[in-house]
């Protein structure tokens, strides 16, 4: 389905995205692959960072690892225990449930709590076993995944999924998890990790769910909520120079992100 950007723009969302690539790099920075841990490390991880930012979700990990520095005992713990624990993450009896039904689960079918042999698994296969799981759904099992495996998985969040409806890439009514779907075969497999990383930042830094910085965004060319937002009438010719002359008036030096960061 052709969207508004695809109309105003001429270009397809596919195309989108890659233009907005490197203007991402060039706002952040590239974004090389890094192993944040081993498979059950990320899935626990991405389990109490559910529903919460990632100061919660750190907070909830470092505490539950101090209680439990084994991953057999932290499967033979109470889950109730484990939620008093990790309460500072919020949802913490649900979590609490999932981390150790599939840590029980993990050590019943393989002998041990062990997610290593996933990296010599095709993609579907190794997804179809983390989405058994309670808990882990498309975006857990793609984080696991891509943190720790490296493999071309493409986990969206609400950041990602808001900037892909601000960029018109996916159409109006598009739920979050067919958002997944559309987006992953949009992004060329290589640039999934560093595109994941990308938006995410820029949804923390700039595209900010209330009041995205726009007139300081690269993106603005290619963005027609954002040229909305700016007033910038996207229906006349020379929408690209308004964009640069919007983007002249910023203060000489300053980055992107600068005043974000603050
Ligand atoms: S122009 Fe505005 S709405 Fe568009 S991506 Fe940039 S910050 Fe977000």
């Amino acid at each position: 389905m052709a969207t508004i950007s695809a109309m105003l723009h001429n270009l397809s969302p596919k195309k989108v995205l890659a233009a907005a690539d490197p203007l991402l790099v060039k706002m952040y920075g590239q974004r090389p692959w890094r192993r944040h841990g081993d498979g059950v490390e990320v899935l626990v991880r991405t389990i109490l960072s559910q529903s919460t930012n990632e100061i919660g979700g750190d907070a909830a990990y470092e505490k539950l690892r101090r209680c439990w520095p084994t991953w057999d005992g932290l499967a033979d713990a109470p889950p109730s225990v484990v939620a008093r624990v990790i309460r500072i993450g919020g949802l913490a009896r649900l979590k609490a449930g999932y981390i150790c039904g599939a840590l029980r689960k993990i050590r019943a079918e393989r002998g041990q709590i062990d997610l290593e042999f996933l990296a010599s698994l095709p993609l579907e296969e190794a997804t179809g076993y983390l989405r058994q799981f309670d808990g882990v759904g498309p975006k857990t099992a793609d984080c696991v995944l891509s943190f720790a495996f490296h493999m071309p998985t493409f986990p969206v969040d609400t950041h990602i999924f808001l900037i892909a409806r601000r960029l018109t890439v996916i159409p109006r009514g598009t739920s979050l998890e067919q958002a997944h779907e559309m987006l992953t075969g949009l992004i060329a497999p290589a640039r999934r990790y560093a595109m994941h990383k990308l938006l995410i930042e820029h949804g923390r830094q700039l595209c900010l769910a209330r009041h995205p910085h726009c007139g300081r965004c690269l993106l603005l060319e290619i963005c027609p909520t954002g040229q909305r937002h700016e007033g910038i009438s996207t229906r006349k010719p020379g929408v690209r120079q308004l964009v640069r002359r919007r983007r002249r008036r910023t203060v000489d030096g300053e980055q992107p992100g600068d005043r974000a960061k603050t």
